[in-house]
């Protein structure tokens, strides 16, 4: 069934679709010709031979003409009316006999035999086939990290169980193996048990599926996104290395990014000792000040490596100015950050964030925002079916009097999390208009609506596609690379052999490839080394960590290859 649906999708697409329109309108042509010729028919009979007819004898009359048929049983005995009959049979040969079974021939039959014997579907992998990245399910997530392996040159394949959709992926340029993600035999052609990494991203029962039949094989890692976070205990149980809780992560970082509350910096990941992690200006004592006035450095060690203000990162110097709307991200031990909380202000009391949509991720928003605890109010306009632990308000968003009866006016920041992207960005825009100064965090679920979202009014805009796809690049990695936002990562590349013995204004990281150095890690020290001066010497056995945007890691890959 599933096949037969697949096969009449072809005709719903690209020039098949445009073919099909014209065969309605030649077929709405030929239906008024006969009902032309019906009518025409009987009132022939009537006006010529005095004989009346239905007008359903009229359409059996006429399509028995123009089909060439012609049983005898009524015909004409006049003149007019036999040369009546010769146009109606004539133009049926034409019409109906002759061109439309030219044009179904021409327009769909020859293309989809074409397109069949074109498209053999790649079922299994040569036999040498290794190394590769597997992924099973293709969405946004997948999409946006088959761009990373791409620019990293592994090798994946991507493995449909949809024809249709293999024949568009190939036609898109991605290497495409068509088969039953569960079936063992075609796991085995699939090379599996000499994969790299397999990615599972079906639905949480088919991705269990999927790991219970690959453990029956082999030992390759799995790592797999998590629908419901309660499977993701089953999905490791059934042989997944990984279970990345997408949602979850999603939901935090909304959260994080939208509360000014919390002397502590939220810790975004970390390389070994060295810390990167968050905190919002207004929660320290420097707002207002410039870096070299606020000497984070001096007293705690702690390097700001970037700041944030309105959806754009920055690399700081000295003299910028730390604005209380901005977020700084900062690299450190965890000893150093906790000697910045030593310094930082007190809590802000009367926080309050505004929630909307309480779907999976806004739920998980809510949740962590719930430990830390910072008041919240959740909005949706239905109630969901998941929840148990928050009560929402129950309204339509986009209505601003259900945002003025939420609070917005008193609210600090705000969370806009619905699944519908023009929903996200209208909203965002009407946030912004009835409170200019709250901090806004907006969801993008397709990339594409990112620099919209921004355009609206957000502070900080994620995307679940980029998010998604450096969370499991990172876990093909073995994590060595920290997502901080749409376009900048932090990344650690072990020094290349051929920057060896120069000092690092020597080496012109920056001026090649555009990403600074954050941290300089030595073999013989426990403790990284954070933002290093220009003069600092460059030793065999050194890893650097760095940032840049995935243009710049791109750059650093291509100027310092091994
Ligand atoms: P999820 O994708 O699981 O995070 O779910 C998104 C949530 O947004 C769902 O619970 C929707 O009901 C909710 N939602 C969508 N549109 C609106 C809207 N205009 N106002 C409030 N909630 C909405
Ligand atoms: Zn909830």
């Amino acid at each position: 069934m599933k096949t037969l649906a697949a096969e009449l999708a072809f005709f719903l697409r690209g020039q098949a679709r445009q073919n099909l329109k014209l065969l309605i309108l030649y077929c709405t042509f030929l239906l008024i010709l006969v009902l032309t010729y019906s009518a025409l028919f009987r009132f022939l009979m009537w006006q010529l031979e005095g004989r009346e007819y239905s007008f359903l004898a009229g359409l059996y009359w006429t399509v028995v003409a123009m089909t060439t048929l012609g049983y005898g049983d009524i015909t004409f005995t006049t003149e007019p009316g036999y040369l009546f009959s010769t146009i109606v049979t004539i133009s049926g040969v034409i019409f109906m006999l002759i061109l439309l079974p030219f044009g179904m021939i021409s327009l769909f039959l020859a293309p989809w035999i074409e397109q069949r014997l074109r498209y053999r579907p790649t079922v299994a992998l040569p036999e040498e086939t290794r190394d590769h990245v597997l992924i099973f399910g293709f969405d946004a997530v997948t999409r946006a990290l088959t761009r990373k392996l791409q620019n990293r040159q592994i090798p994946f394949i991507v493995v449909c169980s949809d024809h249709a959709q293999a024949v568009r992926l190939e036609e898109e340029g991605f290497r495409v193996l068509l088969g039953i993600p569960t079936d063992a035999q075609f796991l085995k052609g699939a090379r599996v048990q000499a994969a790299r990494h397999i990615i599972a991203n079906l639905s949480d029962p088919e991705n269990t599926n999927l790991c219970l039949t690959v453990r029956s094989l082999c030992e390759t890692p799995i790592a797999t996104l998590v629908g419901q976070l309660e499977h993701g205990e089953l999905l490791r149980l059934a042989g997944a290395n990984q279970a990345i809780a997408l949602k979850r992560i999603l939901g935090r970082y909304l959260a994080t990014r939208a509360t000014t509350r919390g002397a502590l910096a939220h810790v975004l990941d970390s390389f070994g000792r060295l810390q990167i992690a968050e905190i919002p200006v207004q929660a320290t004592p420097f707002a207002g000040q410039t870096l070299a006035e606020a000497r984070i450095r001096q007293r705690t060690g702690l390097a700001v490596i970037g700041l944030w203000e309105r959806g754009r990162f920055t690399t700081p110097d000295a003299a910028t100015r730390l604005s209380p709307k901005a977020l700084m991200v900062l690299a450190g031990t965890r000893e150093q950050l906790e000697a910045l909380e030593m310094v930082t202000g007190e809590e802000e009391s009367d926080d309050l964030v505004l929630i909307l949509g309480h779907g999976r991720i806004g739920c998980a928003a809510a949740s962590f925002l719930d430990r830390r605890p910072v008041p919240f109010i959740l909005i949706d306009k239905q109630p969901s079916p998941d929840c148990l632990d928050h009560v929402a308000v129950i309204g339509d968003a986009t209505s601003p009097h259900v945002l003025r009866e939420s609070g917005i006016d008193q609210a600090k920041g705000l969370i806009v999390t619905t699944n519908d992207d023009s929903i996200n960005i209208f909203l965002t825009l009407a946030s912004r208009h009835l409170n200019p100064s709250i901090r806004i965090v907006a969801r993008a679920n397709r990339e594409e609506n990112v620099d919209q979202l921004y355009a609206a009014g957000a502070d900080f805009v994620i995307s679940n596609a980029s998010v998604g796809a450096s969370i499991l690049n990172n876990v093909l990695e073995g994590k060595e690379s920290i997502f901080l936002t749409e376009g900048i990562n932090v990344f650690r590349r072990p020094l290349p052999p051929n920057l060896v013995g120069q000092t690092i204004a020597e080496s012109r990281i920056r001026p090649l490839t555009g990403c600074s150095i954050v941290a300089l890690e030595r073999e013989d020290a426990e403790e990284p080394l954070v933002v290093p001066p220009p003069e600092t010497l460059l030793e065999k056995g050194m890893g650097l960590i760095l940032i840049g945007s995935p243009e710049q890691e791109e750059n650093f890959s291509r100027n310092f290859r091994g």
